[in-house]
């Protein structure tokens, strides 16, 4: 396989690029100076030597490994309250809005609907030890807090809908022994709404709205 075959595989496997695009990406590199070529390396690189994801919320920050991020560290942050997204792109998102200051969990995927056992597409267990880990927390202690509300932030399609109803059925025995809420930011958005795309008004009223 010629170098240029070789490096349209990878440019390939990019969410959303095909064959041609993946072709444009290196002509296009084939065009610019080497500088940039190798800076661009350099990028790459340090990306997986200095990006770690959280612990405990499994958001990428720049961080040594196992190191707990800004959010869940912070004294700042409202720990009654834990918001849990698909992926970094809506958690930027809803960040963005500047409507929620509380705790996130990156869940990493959706549920497919035809599948039963789906321990494989999303973070089930983590969220689970994540929830336990913040509930138990007695209010008095130090980072302490009453965990009071879980909200499910997910984009309003089937899929989201299914991955909602596991995550509750999932969470409710955790609900019955730490006396939380549960509640979906979905039914404060229009159907087939991407929490991605959604600007910070929307945000900021399914926010308000969540039941
Ligand atoms: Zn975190």
């Amino acid at each position: 396989m010629s170098p240029i075959d070789k490096l349209t595989e990878y440019f390939k496997e990019f969410p959303g690029i095909g064959e041609r695009q993946a072709k444009r990406f290196v002509y296009f590199l084939l065009h610019k100076n080497p500088i940039y070529v190798k800076e661009l390396g350099d990028n790459i690189l340090d990306l997986k030597n200095t990006i770690h994801q959280c612990p405990s919320c499994f958001l990428f920050f720049q961080s040594k490994q196992d190191q707990l991020c800004e959010i869940c560290s912070s004294q700042k942050t409202d720990k009654t309250s834990l918001l849990i997204v698909e992926k970094d792109a809506d958690y930027e998102n809803i960040k963005r809005s500047k409507n929620y200051n509380g705790m996130y969990f990156i869940l990493g995927g959706l549920v497919p609907i035809v599948t039963k056992e789906t321990p494989n597409f999303v973070r089930i267990k983590e969220l689970l030890s994540t929830i336990e880990n913040q509930a138990k927390k007695p209010a008095s202690t130090q980072g302490g807090n009453d965990l009071k509300e879980i909200i499910i932030a997910l984009s309003l399609n089937p899929q989201g809908e299914h991955t909602d109803m596991y995550l509750r059925e999932k969470i409710s025995p955790l609900q019955e022994k730490f006396k939380f809420k549960v509640v979906s930011l979905g039914r404060g958005l229009s159907t087939g709404t991407e929490l991605e795309y959604s600007d910070s008004e929307t945000i900021k009223n399914a926010l308000l709205n969540r039941q």
